[in-house]
């Protein structure tokens, strides 16, 4: 007799694999454009600023935990070893040669992806760190199975998952599997950062909705999101459809209850030092010396001080939190 649990069988199963299948279909499909074109994106002005908000997370998060690292080398600053899980296209790679990283391990789960990531640091001059790219599914497989040895033989000083641990949240397997990659291989005292969709925006959003509204969708020209069900939401598996122009095509994403992502982290010996909303990272931050200059250099506003995000792209870039474990 078959299981039960056979996945040919279970078609709840069947269907979340489909899941996965869309997610890496859909980022293995997106092109990586050039510097210029990407300056051609309708929008601009919140790419820009999401890029900015995980400069800010860097620099305030991650780059202070290499002053403490046994892997910086003497005479050369404050270097340290950093896992980018998630790490796409390699979009951070010039943010972390900033922050003066030693060696970076980029994983994604998308293969064309890693290949591009892999490129864009053999192309980048200024690139004076060492960078090693995997294809690897980061929620269902632990690292030790995948990675040489060698990588895992001295500990990350800094875990970083920008705008990707959400997918993770399928399934209380999946988020457990992607903890334990996250600490077994940060050193005591490592941080942890990351950027996800607010949990609380998600809920309040989708509980002003009109009672008897079939369509659980809400949103404006730049982003859309749609949740299947009103009344059951799961810890885990909680999914909703997420539209971002140009970006994002109607991709299945789940919630991270917040309290319920603090409590399995503490599992993993993690603790929250720092989460705030992307609005307030802004507030906080966009005066202080260090920063304000970058919102020009990168873009976020123009050389006279305009916002170059609309007022729909700004509430957009509400949908996310910003977090730091240590
Ligand atoms: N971190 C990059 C950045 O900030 O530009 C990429 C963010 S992109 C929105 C989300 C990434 O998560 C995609 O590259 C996707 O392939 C990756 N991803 C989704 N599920 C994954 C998994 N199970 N393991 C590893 N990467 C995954």
């Amino acid at each position: 007799e078959r299981s039960p649990e056979a996945p040919e069988e279970n078609p709840r199963k069947k269907r979340r694999s489909g899941d996965v299948a869309v997610v890496v279909e859909h980022y293995n499909a997106r092109p990586d454009v050039g510097v210029a074109q990407r300056q051609e994106s309708p929008i601009i002005g919140l790419k820009s600023f999401n890029n900015w908000v995980k400069s800010v997370l860097i620099t305030k998060f991650a780059h202070p935990a290499f002053a403490t690292s046994p892997n910086g080398r003497k005479g050369r600053g404050m270097r340290g070893r950093v896992l980018d899980m998630g790490c796409g296209k390699g979009g951070d790679l010039t943010k972390w040669a900033k922050a003066n990283v030693a060696e970076l391990v980029g994983l994604d789960i998308a293969a064309v992806s890693i290949e591009q990531a892999q490129a864009r640091h053999v192309s980048s001059k200024g690139a004076r760190f060492t960078a090693s790219f995997f294809a690897l599914d980061c929620y269902t497989r632990v690292l030790s199975d995948a990675l040489p040895p060698n990588l895992l033989s001295t500990p990350f000083d800094v875990v970083s998952m920008q705008f990707c641990m959400h997918y993770a949240f399928e399934s209380e397997t999946k988020a457990r599997t992607m903890l334990r990659n996250v600490s077994t291989w940060l050193r005591p005292g490592g941080i942890f950062i990351g950027t996800i969709p607010d949990a609380k925006m998600l809920i309040d959003q989708l509980d002003a909705l009109p009672a008897n509204s079939k369509d659980l969708s809400f949103g404006n020209s730049v982003y859309k999101i749609r949740f299947e069900d009103r009344e059951n939401r799961p810890i885990f598996g909680h999914r909703y459809w997420f539209y971002l122009q140009d970006a994002v095509d109607d991709v299945p994403e789940y919630v991270v209850h917040w309290d319920n992502f603090v409590q399995l982290a503490s599992e993993y010996g993690l603790h929250p030092i720092y989460k705030q909303e992307f609005h307030q990272v802004f507030e906080e931050f966009h005066e202080q010396p260090e920063f304000a200059p970058l919102l020009q250099r990168m873009h976020v506003v123009d050389a006279n001080g305009e916002s170059q995000m609309d007022e729909d792209q700004w509430e957009a870039a509400n949908v996310y939190v910003g977090f730091a474990f240590e």
